[in-house]
């Protein structure tokens, strides 16, 4: 399954289980795409059941850019890699309009509340610092 065909499938995926009621299909792919992309991807199916937060951030948006760069294989993680500086860019300025601040990943508390929602028994908190300490070392290498 190539990238474009991952994210087609996983959106009929929850296309479907919102029809059915049912978060099953979707969780399969979801499971099926980390898979296949790598340990890189955050299992996340977009499903909202680990909101709201109570600190307010926007969860799956956090971890869907995340998700998406990897998807795309531009997750800016290599200093090396002659695409670094475009996809540190985009990166950022995708995060950015994704991800209003008050809502974004250096607002966890780390209180727990979201993981025993998540259905894709996602560590939400390691998660969501994960995507933070990206961000928090793009913008370093930004200003270096
Ligand atoms: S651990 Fe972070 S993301 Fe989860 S509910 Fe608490 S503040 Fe929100
Ligand atoms: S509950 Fe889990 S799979 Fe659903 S949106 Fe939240 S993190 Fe993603």
């Amino acid at each position: 399954m190539n990238r474009r065909a991952f994210f087609a499938a996983l959106g009929a995926a929850l296309v479907e289980g919102a029809r059915a009621s049912s978060t099953y299909r979707a969780d399969a792919l979801a499971r099926a795409a980390k898979a296949d992309l790598g340990d890189n991807t955050i299992p996340c199916n977009n499903c909202d059941y680990c909101m709201p937060c109570p600190y307010g951030l926007d969860i799956p948006g956090i971890l869907g850019c995340w998700n998406e760069a990897v998807a795309e294989g531009r997750l800016p993680d290599n200093p090396g890699d002659p695409a670094y500086a475009a996809n540190r860019r985009r990166f950022l300025i995708g995060y950015a309009r994704a991800v209003p601040a008050l809502r974004s990943a250096a607002r966890c508390t780390g209180c727990g509340h979201c993981s025993s929602h998540c259905p894709q028994s996602i560590d939400i908190p390691a998660a969501v610092r994960r995507v933070d300490d990206l961000v928090e070392k793009l913008r370093r290498n930004g200003r270096a």
